[in-house]
């Protein structure tokens, strides 16, 4: 299921809701997270002409919410955790396999090849299993919101409710503001986001 969440209750807290949006699980630990904004498709053309030009425009261009108490649930942990061993493991290969290659022969140079996909291979999966990444979370162009494509259904629901409670804070918090005033209080309102 795929939900988007307006970035101003991402940055303060009130549309988090308890549980994590990989499997749906209560969080367990709670940790800072930016959610990025995916590059335009237009921006992949400028590789062409080198990476720093790309990423300059992707900086520059790259829209940024940040959650202070983002929810991970035990398994997420532990998927940061596999990640980030086998990773790791798979790119030390590459150094392995320059200290031994020569005593391989012939065999040498595929053997150093080999090792240097895996590596970079280990390189994606260590970056896949970051904090940052693991909630597959994408801030949109224009930055009103957080989308998440691949959220899990209680994820969804779970954020509804917690849209909904801000949503009706915010009309008591209007509603007050207004009686401060001596006027009547103002019928519920969605917040305009
Ligand atoms: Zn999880």
């Amino acid at each position: 299921m795929s939900i988007a969440i307006p970035s101003s209750l991402v940055q303060n807290g009130t549309g988090i809701p308890d549980v994590c949006s990989r499997h749906g699980q209560p969080a367990a630990l709670r940790k800072p997270v930016k959610f990025w904004s995916k590059p335009p498709v237009w921006s992949y053309f400028l590789i062409a002409f080198g990476a720093l030009p790309f990423l300059i425009v992707t900086l520059v261009i790259r829209k940024e919410v940040r959650a202070e108490a983002w929810p991970f649930c035990p398994e997420c942990a532990k998927l940061h955790k596999n990640r980030l061993i086998i990773g790791i493991g798979l790119m030390l290969l590459f150094p392995l396999s320059i200290a031994v290659g020569g005593s391989f022969g012939d065999a040498g140079p595929v053997l150093i090849l080999v090792a240097l996909v895996l590596a970079f291979i280990g390189l994606i999966l260590q970056s896949r299993g970051t904090y940052r990444v693991l909630p597959w979370g994408f801030t949109s162009r224009d930055g009103s919101t957080v989308d998440f494509p691949k959220a899990h259904p209680q994820f969804v629901a779970a954020a509804q409710a917690a849209y909904a409670q801000a949503a009706q804070q915010y009309a008591a918090w209007q509603a007050s503001q207004q009686g401060g005033h001596g006027q009547l209080p103002a019928p519920y309102q969605a917040p305009q986001m």
